[in-house]
C-alpha cells in the first residue's frame, strides 16, 4: 500500500518548516511533526545573507522583508586592545546577497511553518516523535503521539493526547535540533573539544546599535571570557548573548543568580558595558551549555539528519540556521529525486552529506581557529589583504555551499584553519 506521506519530517524549526515547503514546492507530501506549539522562544536570531537564495525560491522575500531589519554585516570589537572591524556583506566575492535578517526567532519560526503549510505541507504542532521505525537497516516511519489535547488532529483521525500511534513514509528526516532524537539513540554524537562553551542571554530594550544602513548588522564583543553578541531586532529591542568558557561559569557565586550573573559578565568588558548603559532588560536571562557536537554519519537508508539534528558548531559566527535552511534545501532536492528514481537507500543521499559535511567542517575550523587565537587576528590585522577581508566576508555571508568554489578560496581556508574532528567511539 502507498504510504500517505513521501516524507515525515520530525521537528519544525528552520530546518523542518524549509524542507517541508522545499518539498511541497516540488509537489512532495511532506508532514511535519512539531513538539511545541508555535510562536515560541528560540536563541538563534541572526540570519546569514546566501539563506536568501532558498528564501527566494521559497516565495518568502516580501514577507520576511515587511517584518525583519535587515543586516548588512557585522562588526567585531575587542574589549582589550579596543581593535574594532566591520565588514559588509557587499565586499563578499559573490555580493549577490548583500544582506541578511535579524529575527526574533518566536516570529521567524512560525511565519516559516505557515509558509510551509501554505505550500501544501502538512503541519501538525503539539506533536512529539518518540522513535523511529526501522525495519532492518531502513527507516520507515515514526512513533509520535500529540502531547497533551491541544495536539493537531488530521480529519479522520481519533487520537487522544499521549497515545502513540505509528506513521509511515519511505523517508524519515530528524531535524530535532539539539535534541538529536536520532543521533542520540544511534549514539553517533561526539563532543568537539574545547567547545565546551555556556551561553546566557536576555533581551533589552535600548541597547547602543550602529546607525543608518548599519543599524541591523550584529556586533561581536569579544573580552577575556568569551564574546558577546548583541543582535539589535526591528524596533527597540536587542538580544544580547554571552558566549563564555566553562571556567568563567565555575566561578558563578552560591546563589548568584542567572541575571546577577549575567550582569557580572556585563561588567568585564568596557564595551559590552557602553552598549548596555541606558539599557532595560525586558526578558529574564536564560542559559544553555552550548557545546559544539559533530555527528558521524548523516544519512541512512530511508533518512537523512537535517540542521542541529546532524551537528552543531558554536554560533560565533551565526552558522547554525543558515546550516539549516540551506542543508534543507539540498535535502529536498536530494529526496525528490531519491522518490522519481524509486530508490531511498543511503545512496541516493550520500551527495547530500557531503556538501553538509563541508561546510560544517569548514566553519568548525575557522571557529577552532578564532579560539585558538590566529584566526582571531587575522580578523583584527592592521594591513589586512583585500584578498583576505573578502575571504572573511564571504565565510560571514554563508556562502560555502558551492563545490566549483572550493580549490580556491575555500581550500586556502582549510589548508590554514583544518577542523580537527572529535574521535568517535
Ligand atoms: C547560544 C546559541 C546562539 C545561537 N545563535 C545563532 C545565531 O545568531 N544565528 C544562527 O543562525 N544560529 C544561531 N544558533 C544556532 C541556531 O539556534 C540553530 O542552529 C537553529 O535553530 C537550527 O535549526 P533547526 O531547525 O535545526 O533546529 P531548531 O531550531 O532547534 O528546531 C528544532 C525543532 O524540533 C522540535 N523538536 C525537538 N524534539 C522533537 C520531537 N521529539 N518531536 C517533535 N519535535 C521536536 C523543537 O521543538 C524545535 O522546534 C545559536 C545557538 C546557540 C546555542
Amino acid at each position: 500500500m502507498k504510504d500517505r506521506w513521501d516524507a515525515i519530517i520530525l521537528g519544525g524549526g528552520p530546518g523542518g518548516s524549509t524542507l517541508a515547503a522545499s518539498l511541497a514546492r516540488l509537489g512532495r507530501r511532506a508532514l511535519v511533526l512539531e513538539r511545541e506549539r508555535f510562536p515560541r522562544f528560540h536563541i538563534g536570531e541572526s540570519l546569514l545573507p546566501h539563506s536568501r537564495e532558498v528564501f527566494a525560491r521559497l516565495g518568502l522575500d516580501e514577507k520576511l522583508d515587511a517584518r525583519f531589519l535587515r543586516k548588512y554585516g557585522a562588526r567585531f570589537l575587542c574589549s582589550s586592545t579596543g581593535r574594532a572591524r566591520t565588514y559588509s556583506f557587499a565586499d563578499a566575492f559573490d555580493p549577490k546577497f548583500e544582506f541578511a535578517y535579524q529575527v526574533p526567532r518566536d516570529e521567524f519560526d512560525l511565519l516559516l511553518l505557515r509558509h510551509a503549510a501554505e505550500l501544501g505541507a502538512e503541519v501538525r504542532e503539539s506533536w512529539e516523535a518518540v522513535e523511529v521505525v526501522f525495519d532492518g537497516p531502513r527507516a520507515i516511519g515514526v512513533r509520535a503521539r500529540p502531547v497533551a489535547r491541544s495536539g493537531d488532529v488530521a480529519a479522520g483521525e481519533r487520537t487522544a493526547a499521549g497515545d502513540v500511534v505509528e506513521l509511515r513514509a519511505p523517508v524519515i528526516v530528524d531535524a530535532t535540533g539539539r535534541d538529536t532524537l536520532l543521533a542520540s539513540r544511534m549514539r553517533r554524537k561526539a563532543q568537539v573539544a574545547e567547545l565546551d562553551k555556556t551561553a546566557l542571554f536576555a533581551h533589552y530594550e535600548g541597547a547602543a546599535r550602529e546607525e543608518g544602513v548599519h543599524e541591523g548588522n550584529i556586533q561581536v564583543v569579544i573580552f577575556e571570557h568569551g564574546w558577546f553578541w548583541f543582535i539589535p531586532f526591528r524596533g527597540v529591542v536587542t538580544s544580547v548573548g554571552a558566549v563564555v568558557s566553562s571556567s568563567w561559569i565555575r566561578s558563578r557565586g552560591k546563589g548568584e543568580t542567572l541575571d546577577e550573573l549575567f550582569d557580572r559578565t556585563v561588567a568585564q568588558s568596557s564595551w559590552a558595558r557602553e552598549f548596555l548603559a541606558n539599557a532595560r532588560r525586558v526578558r529574564p536571562v536564560g542559559a544553555l551549555a552550548d557545546f559544539s557536537y559533530r555527528i558521524d554519519q548523516l544519512t541512512g537508508d530511508g533518512w537523512l539528519f537535517v540542521g542541529d539534528a546532524g551537528g552543531f558548531v558554536d554560533p560565533l559566527f551565526s552558522t547554525g540556521a543558515h546550516l539549516a535552511i540551506k542543508g534543507a534545501d539540498l535535502a529536498a532536492t536530494a529526496i525528490h529525486r531519491a522518490l522519481d528514481a524509486g530508490d531511498t537507500s543511503r545512496a541516493a543521499f550520500v551527495g547530500y552529506e557531503a556538501d553538509v559535511r563541508y561546510a560544517v567542517d569548514l566553519f568548525l575550523g575557522v571557529v577552532q581557529g578564532f579560539y585558538r587565537g590566529h584566526f582571531r587576528e587575522t580578523l583584527f590585522e592592521e594591513n589586512q589583504r583585500p584578498t583576505m577581508r573578502k575571504l572573511i566576508t564571504t565565510i560571514l555571508a554563508g556562502d560555502v555551499f558551492h563545490p566549483e568554489r572550493r580549490p580556491q578560496w575555500a581550500s586556502f581556508l582549510q589548508q590554514h584553519y583544518p577542523p580537527e574532528l572529535p574521535a568517535f567511539a
